[in-house]
């Protein structure tokens, strides 16, 4: 059953009030009536409520409440998640976008995302839509099959769940990506990467790449900031680079006076260099003044130049910087001879020498050494171009 009707007292909550793990009883929200499909990962507490086990939120929720990512809700005595088959709309982006350098590179991939968000970052750069209570704005219904036709149709190598988390819409995430791989279509997730251990084995082995946004390394960052806490965003990366098969990157998001302090940077380049060993890609990007954090001025392109080279000196390969022009940081060398393999000027492509490796690997045609990720023979041409669609428009 698809959700089809929201409850009529739908009431705005502040998000200043939210806790890390909420005792929703707490809260002055409204009982509501709600349809969706059942959700997974939850179970009945001896007191009556019930808490959701998706999110290191651990929502526990009363009869009629929906849990901080909005979403997520309690009727019927079973958790249902509000927003399957339902997006903000469709847009075919190029898969650098996401942004994923190693992953068909050139390829266009059909993008979309829901409504709501498990985390609560004052800094949000898709606030419209991560925060978005507005319901209405999911004009776009799809069931999985839909939007895999929908990629084929339009010639998309990928489908990337992004513009929201899709930990909270996994049900759907994950049907989706079935019904991808049953016609040859990739799946992306972009995502914080804040989900509870269970959930995390069923989500990520289901997807082709991730995406997963270090917004910071510190646990402080991540409370004060996001309401969140970093050692569970470090054990999925730390899942999903050594026991999946999902191709990832790492974007963090520089913000002037919270994040960008060198000897931080430093250690969380050290962290990953350790852990998850020196060819995953690391994409520093620039904060824009938005949502709670309009007083804080935007990124330099000196501090993103300067993460860059303090990631390399930590032993990283491959560390790009984001939103801006500067070919020179945003393509890939590689790391035996630093011969330009691919150019990169944003999201357009330049040069591409390559060679191919293996089923779905490239090589440097110089000296041999493997690129690490999923490559094409050749690159794709899509450019930069972004172009929205319409899913109800593919003939059936
Ligand atoms: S997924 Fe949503 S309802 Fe579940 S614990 Fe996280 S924020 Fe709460």
């Amino acid at each position: 059953m698809i959700c089809d009707r929201m409850g009529a007292n739908q009431a705005p909550r502040d998000d200043s009030s939210d806790k890390i793990s909420p005792d929703m009883s707490e809260t002055d929200q409204i009982h509501e009536e709600f349809t969706g499909v059942p959700g997974r990962y939850w179970h009945a507490l001896e007191d009556g409520r019930i808490q959701c086990d998706l999110c290191p939120r651990l929502c526990k929720l009363n009869e009629g409440q929906r849990g901080l990512c909005f979403v997520r809700a309690r009727t019927d005595d079973q958790i249902v998640l509000t927003t399957y088959g339902r997006s903000s709309g469709y847009c075919i982006d190029p898969i650098e976008k996401k942004p994923l350098n190693h992953f068909l590179p050139g390829t266009p991939v059909l993008s979309f995302g829901t409504a709501g968000c498990n985390l609560t970052c004052k800094f949000c750069q898709n606030w419209d839509i991560s925060k978005s209570r507005e319901f209405d704005r999911l004009t776009d219904a799809a069931m999985p099959e839909d939007i895999a036709k929908a990629a084929v149709a339009h010639g998309c190598r990928s489908v990337a769940f992004t513009y929201n988390d899709p930990v909270i819409f996994l049900e759907y995430a994950i049907d989706v990506a079935a019904a991808c791989r049953e016609v040859g279509v990739r799946t992306v997730a972009v995502t914080a990467g804040y989900i509870c251990e269970e959930p995390r084995k069923e989500f990520f082995r289901a997807m082709d790449a991730a995406n997963v946004d270090l917004k910071g390394f510190t646990e402080r960052f991540y409370r004060e900031l996001s309401n969140a806490t970093l050692s569970n965003v470090l054990d999925t990366l730390m899942f999903i680079r050594h026991e999946t098969e999902c191709w990832m990157e790492i974007t963090n998001l520089i913000i002037p006076g919270e994040n960008d302090d060198p000897g931080e940077l430093a250690e969380m380049s050290r962290w990953i260099f350790d852990n998850l060993g020196p060819d995953v890609p690391v994409h520093f990007s620039a904060f824009h003044p938005d949502w709670k954090m309009m007083d804080t001025p935007a990124t330099p392109h000196e501090t993103l130049a300067k993460a860059r080279q303090i990631a390399h000196d930590a032993g990283l390969n491959h560390v790009y910087i984001g939103n801006a022009h500067d070919k020179g940081r945003q393509s890939t060398y590689c790391p035996n001879c630093a011969m330009r393999t691919i150019g990169r000027d944003w999201y357009e492509l330049s040069e591409w020498r390559v060679v191919p490796f293996g089923n779905d690997g490239a090589a440097c045609p110089g000296c041999g050494t493997r690129i690490p990720g999923v490559f094409d023979a050749r690159p794709g041409t899509w450019g930069r171009k972004r172009q929205p669609v319409r899913l109800a428009d593919i003939p059936t």
